[in-house]
This record gives structure tokens, C-alpha cells and sequence, in this order.
């Protein structure tokens, strides 16, 4: 009669493959590329445009080939910006609201389109260094190895 072979805590140790895979496009540094994509340029080279539009991501480098598109940032950059928009707005809010006493009508027809204005331009750059930021970590859809479909 057989017997099935004792499992030891060694044996079934799994070993991640860690180490780093080769791709066919440049990938910079971090901060490298999080500054190209704030430039809205491509993160991995810098030359050309990273969007088609005021925030659909190109599909391909044309110069450098790096899979722009399958970086997908989702609703990391909307919460970045909603981060910094409110860290700049609401300390100029109190101070204005310390120093002169203004009608809330006015303080709205004040903060509203700044506080706009600055999501609106603040966006575009901050999805930019995010898609940088996951070209440098290797983030893709998940499951999906760069540069594959
Ligand atoms: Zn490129």
C-alpha cells in the first residue's frame, strides 16, 4: 500500500517571483516620471502628449511604445485634487473670513470658481503623475502583465 508523501511547512512555502520584468519602453525614475506626467508628457520618455483630450490617456507612446492606456488611475487623481484643492481653499476661506466680515453670498461668488477653477486645472496634471507613478511601480489592470493584452 502507498502512501502519500508527509507535507512539511517546507514543502509548501510559496516563493513569489519578485524579480523585476524586463519591458520595452524606458522607466525612469519616480519622481521622473510623476514630473513628465504633471507636464502632461508621457512618464516613461517625456516626448510626446499623455492625453487625447482633457483626461483620456493615449493608448500608446508613439515614440517610446510604453502602453500608456493600461495604467489606469481611476479615482486616484479626482481624490489628490480633492485633497490639495481643499488644503489650499479652506485656510484662505478662514483667513478671509477672520479678517473681513463678507456676506456668504459674496464669500460663494468668491470661493465657488476658485475652488473650481483649481480642480479643473489641478486635475489634469495630478492624473499625469499618477499614471507616472504606476508606469514606476508597475501597476496595470489587475492580472495583467505590462505591454500584454
Ligand atoms: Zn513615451
Amino acid at each position: 500500500m502507498d502512501t502519500a508523501p508527509i507535507l512539511t511547512a517546507e514543502t509548501i512555502v510559496w516563493q513569489p517571483d519578485r524579480a523585476p520584468k524586463p519591458v520595452a519602453w524606458p522607466v525612469p525614475e519616480m519622481l521622473t516620471a510623476m514630473r513628465r506626467g504633471f507636464m502632461c508628457t508621457c512618464p516613461a520618455c517625456g516626448q510626446t502628449k499623455l492625453f487625447k483630450g482633457y483626461l483620456r490617456v493615449v493608448p500608446v507612446c508613439d515614440t517610446c511604445t510604453a502602453p500608456l492606456g493600461e495604467y489606469r488611475a481611476d479615482d486616484a487623481p479626482p481624490y489628490f485634487t480633492i485633497f490639495a484643492v481643499g488644503h489650499i481653499v479652506v485656510p484662505l476661506m478662514f483667513l478671509l473670513n477672520r479678517s473681513i466680515d463678507l456676506p456668504d453670498m459674496v464669500q460663494g461668488a468668491i470661493w465657488v470658481p476658485i475652488t473650481a477653477a483649481l480642480a479643473l486645472g489641478l486635475l489634469r496634471p495630478i492624473k499625469g503623475a499618477t499614471v507616472g507613478l504606476m508606469l514606476r511601480l508597475g501597476m496595470t489592470k489587475a492580472g495583467q502583465e505590462p505591454g500584454t493584452e
